[in-house]
């Protein structure tokens, strides 16, 4: 059941899509745009299939006749990816293609265009691509993905059907990675700084986002616990772990996220909170820290994360963040 498992992801697009399908009155040109990880090329295989599969019940192909595999493997003849070469797709790739086509014996008079990064398109490509598909003989169907929708010619907006993808929400992002193996904490601390599945699971790569909690509740224990060490352990884990600008910042996202789970302790909201696995030193500095005190401390990580984005040296900030953070 391929399409009603990409509906718990994109409920809009597929019911626009299958109903299409139903009714046998699909466009010849669709523009999947949306940001990455949100399954444009999983609905793309599915669309194709259902173009394709003789077999299929309804909207859904049955994922087991030729058809169906050699569009898995990514050697069905009648299938063509298009991806960029270098910082753009050229005429001559769409030309290219067009010749082959027509020397290959073909098993159909159908035929689809599958075109990733579709704003890399020169305007000449774009035009070739979009006559294809005026092609009276036989039948087309072009789908074209995106994450750069602002950057798509107008002439291809004008002449597909544009079907938006959603970011994920936050509790199918957290599944998706529980489902890759992720811990939950993890996972949870993870869709707090992004929508974005594949972004989600590079953070996730070599347990960095475990290493990185880790290191900010070291941060935290030194704060409240051991005051004299907390710049010994400003300089050994934290500068020498998180060395780049962006990575210091997801560092600084993981400390609010922290104290905001203090105060969610505090105001009874327990169900909410990130750190999952790390309750009773949440209870426990809930039980020490004013609301006051905490709503400082968030003020002062947002002010160091700004100032951070502004350039400030990031060893500087991060000491008077600290001082901040330890007073009183
Ligand atoms: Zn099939």
């Amino acid at each position: 059941m391929i399409w009603e498992e990409l509906k718990a992801t994109q409920s809009i697009v597929v019911k626009m899509l299958t109903n299409s399908i139903k009714k046998n009155r699909l466009s010849h040109a669709y523009l999947f745009e949306g940001p990455r990880g949100t399954g444009k090329k999983e609905v793309a295989n599915a669309l194709t299939k259902s173009f394709f599969c003789q077999q299929k019940q309804g909207f859904e192909p049955c994922d087991n006749c030729s058809d169906c595999k050699r569009i898995d493997s990514g050697n069905h003849p009648d299938v063509h990816t298009i991806k960029s070469e270098g910082q753009t797709i050229k005429v001559d790739q769409i030309r290219h293609l067009k010749k082959e086509f027509s020397f290959r014996g073909m098993e159909s008079t159908k035929k689809v265009y599958l075109v990733e990064d579709a704003e890399k398109m020169t305007i000449g490509a774009a035009n070739s691509i979009l006559k294809f598909l005026e092609e009276p003989d036989g039948e087309a169907l072009a789908v074209l993905m995106t994450t750069q929708y602002q950057q798509i010619i107008k002439t291809i907006v004008s002449r597909s059907q544009v079907l938006s993808f959603a970011p994920l929400s936050q509790q199918i992002l957290v599944e998706k990675l529980i489902d890759k193996g992720i811990n939950k904490p993890d996972a949870l601390a993870v869709s707090q700084i992004t929508f974005d599945l594949e972004e989600a699971i590079q953070f996730c790569h070599d347990n960095w986002i475990a290493q990185a909690r880790s290191k900010v509740i070291q941060l935290v224990d030194e704060i409240h616990l051991r005051p004299k060490f907390v710049f010994i352990t400003l300089q050994d884990q934290w500068m020498s772990f998180f060395k780049e600008k962006e990575d210091m910042l997801l560092g600084l996202d993981l400390l609010m996220i922290w104290y905001r789970d203090v105060l969610r302790i505090q105001v009874d909201q327990k169900e909410q909170i990130v750190n999952i696995d790390q309750e009773n030193k949440l209870e426990e500095q809930a039980l020490k820290l004013s609301q006051r005190k905490l709503g400082s401390n968030l003020q002062a990580v947002m002010d160091a994360k700004r100032r951070l984005g502004a350039n400030a040296a990031p060893q500087l900030l991060m000491e008077q963040m600290l001082l901040r953070l330890q007073e009183g």
